[in-house]
């Protein structure tokens, strides 16, 4: 029998995750609870180490590509160029996904409606920060101890005091970026001869790590099953409701900024065939709507730009990595609807100046917001507290209770808008590619 296409594994895996966690959920309200909780948590122990694999992936992975593609080439000639480029693309992205969550959030009006509605949202905004968790109400709570560090601590990271520190900090890895661009920087200016071995051998360590996910990619089906039925199992259907207008925006512009806009970036931008570039990232996109984490999908990200899209290891190795930690449009656009829809619910007039403000917030902290599930959270905080919002804790507490859908699908589009830009990055550089 012809095997199935990995791609088609990970979406039935996806199906049957949501429809049996769906199913447990039904099943534990009717008393069999036992069984269920060690099911769910069996799942959650697969869907942590599959998350834990490439995790592991990272660090070897971004060191020997960034090194390998930099001092492959024997120069540094036009990496300034590459790298400006690299930072025009991703800002001009992200603003242009903060616009078209903000044309929703304006039309749609999610936090305005009638009187009756917004009360009733009001009231579950209560409810659910009277009935947090423990865990959510300290995650809050450690998201605004670190309010206002956020973007000017990422030029701090960027030069970290201790490589190996920086590189074992989860979801930091612009130390290791620049670390690793210096250390190729200072191959290419040493002698070619006496470079060899090492070049020889960053080259083979880049090979091992692709090969090693590719292996870790053989098991995403399993994982991503792991990783969805807790999420499915554990979200209950009752604030969906009362949010489900909010939920739409959401979801509409995400869609729009992913099938709309970023397919015009890519055909006008780069000439590249846009449903062709969607389809080669079409596991590592999976991956990254499971895992609600740029960061733990970036080997995957690597892969699928490098094999399927053909795009050469010098701007897949610069692009990709930064792009897990700087460019995050779904997150971009996220923060801005949340935002407004916040200041709608609490009936907060915010005009063209206010709004221009927000929009400039939401492009800076989302370059400073980790690749890690739920970390725009942080942003949101800032934000709602920049422009005079009361209660942000408790509207930010509501919103973490319902995040984790929102948050997989705007790190799906994180990570397509970075896969984006490295093509048309490597287009512009005059390589030939498979899309
Ligand atoms: N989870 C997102 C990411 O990893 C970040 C966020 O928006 O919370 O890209």
């Amino acid at each position: 029998m012809k095997k199935l296409p990995a791609h088609w594994q990970m979406l039935i895996a996806l199906i049957l995750a949501a429809s049996t966690g769906w199913l447990f959920r039904r099943l534990d309200n009717a008393g069999s609870g036992e069984f269920i909780s060690a099911a769910v948590a069996t799942c959650e122990f697969i869907g942590n180490l599959f998350m834990q694999a490439l995790k592991m992936i990272i660090v070897p992975l971004v060191a020997a590509s960034i090194i390998a593609g930099i001092a492959g080439l024997g120069n540094v000639k036009g990496f300034g160029k590459l790298g400006l480029k690299t930072l025009g693309f991703y800002s001009m992205t992200s603003l242009l996904a903060i616009l078209v969550g903000l044309m929703f959030v304006n039309v749609l009006e999610p936090g305005r409606t009638n009187g009756e509605a917004n009360r009733e949202i009001q009231a579950a905004f209560d409810r659910e920060h009277e009935q947090a968790s423990e865990a959510n109400l300290a995650k809050v709570e450690s998201a605004n101890s670190k309010k206002g560090s956020d973007f000017v601590d990422i030029f701090k990271k960027m030069v970290p005091p201790n490589i190996f520190a920086a590189a074992s900090n989860n979801g930091q890895l612009i130390g290791l970026i620049f670390f690793s661009i210096l250390f190729a920087i200072a191959m290419t200016s040493l002698p070619a001869r006496q470079m060899e071995p090492l070049l020889g051998g960053v080259s083979a360590l880049h090979e091992v790590m692709v090969r090693m996910t590719q292996w870790i990619m053989v098991m995403a089906p399993i994982g991503v099953f792991g990783l969805l039925l807790p999420v499915v199992y554990e979200t209950g259907p009752e604030l969906f409701l009362s949010l489900g207008k909010y939920f739409l925006t959401v979801l509409l512009a995400l869609g729009t900024h992913l099938f709309i806009t970023m397919p015009l970036v890519l055909k006008l931008c780069g000439n590249v065939n846009p449903w062709a570039h969607m389809k080669a990232m079409r596991v590592a996109l999976m991956t990254a709507f499971s895992t609600a984490s740029s960061s733990a999908t970036l080997p995957e990200t690597m892969v699928c730009v490098e094999e399927n899209s053909g795009v050469s290891k010098r701007v897949t190795g610069f692009t990709l990595p930064l792009g897990a930690t700087v460019n995050m449009d779904g997150t971009a656009l996220y923060e801005c609807v949340a935002v407004l829809f916040v200041a709608q619910v609490m009936d907060i007039p915010l005009g063209l100046v206010a709004q221009f403000g927000i929009v400039l917030t939401a492009l800076l902290t989302s370059i400073g917001v980790a690749g890690v599930p739920s970390a725009s959270l942080v942003a949101i905080l800032i934000i709602l507290n920049n422009s005079g919002i009361p209660n942000a804790n408790v509207a930010v507490t509501a919103l973490l209770a319902v995040d984790r859908l929102l948050d997989m699908t705007r790190t799906a589009v994180n990570v397509f808008g970075d896969s984006c830009c490295a093509v048309v990055i490597a287009k512009s550089e005059g390589e030939s590619l498979k899309v």
